[in-house]
């Protein structure tokens, strides 16, 4: 009975997500779809019209990171759990983010361990660490250091991703993770939700450590399968 009612609260916590994330691409389409239909009016001024088109490009964007921070859950399998060693996903993950990286003047350092596995869904794992090591990037404006570290113990894979960047207050730290806390112009503050939605999935616990203007570290610890 335990284990069917974590697959319930699993359930909900998916179909409360999707409900939450189609309201909020709902919102930038519905204004598109107005501006549309106002540039469907041909004696419109070229001022205006070029007004209407930015905008509507605008929300078609935001809408676009909102379902990229989201994606795996756009997926209604839930029942997709394989053995992940987690080393090969890492690497994985780095050759993802390594263009955004560069892009920033971010460098990327790895240190694994090998033949450490954990049970989850591949595509929603990806998307957990993409977010962390995505957030992780962009609190380093100008440049820095993103680490990604796999180690073990008796019983969980630890996974550290950590920055040397703009780092968090108390507040900030308090406020991460609850829904559309974002403090960036064009951010979501939905990455960290999925994060933690997916780590609890597979029953593994998040800790975070963070200095403003020194950096973050998200110490992930996910029970290993032997
Ligand atoms: P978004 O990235 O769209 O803002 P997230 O849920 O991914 O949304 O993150 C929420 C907020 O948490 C970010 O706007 C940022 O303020 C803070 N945050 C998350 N990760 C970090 C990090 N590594 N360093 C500093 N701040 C972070
Ligand atoms: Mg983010």
């Amino acid at each position: 009975i335990l284990s069917e009612l974590n697959e319930l609260e699993k359930l909900k916590m998916v179909s409360d997500m999707a409900a939450s994330i189609s309201h909020e691409v709902r919102n930038p389409l519905t204004v598109t779809k107005g501006f549309l239909q106002l540039l469907q009016d041909p004696s419109i001024p070229f001022d205006k019209k070029d007004f209407y088109l930015r905008l509507s490009l605008n929300e078609l964007e935001r809408a676009e990171i909102i379902i990229s921070d989201y994606l795996t859950f756009a997926k209604p399998s839930l029942e997709n759990v394989v053995d992940l060693n987690v080393a090969k996903e890492l690497e994985y993950v780095v050759k993802v983010v390594t263009p955004y990286a560069t892009m920033r003047n971010v460098t990327i350092n790895v240190n694994t361990s090998e033949n450490v596995k954990v049970a989850g869904e591949r595509q929603k794992f990806h998307q957990c660490l993409i977010n962390l090591a995505k957030n992780g990037i962009e609190a380093m404006p100008e440049q820095g250091q993103l680490t990604l570290t796999l180690s073990e113990t008796e019983t969980e894979a630890v996974i550290t991703i950590e920055d040397t960047g703009i780092g968090m207050s108390e507040d900030h730290l308090k406020r991460l993770a609850t829904p559309y806390y974002s403090t960036k112009t064009s951010g979501t503050g939905l990455g960290t939700m999925v994060v933690y939605s997916i780590i609890k999935a597979m029953n593994g616990q998040i800790q975070v450590e963070s200095k403003e203007n020194v950096g973050t570290r998200f110490i992930l610890s996910i029970p290993k399968v032997t």
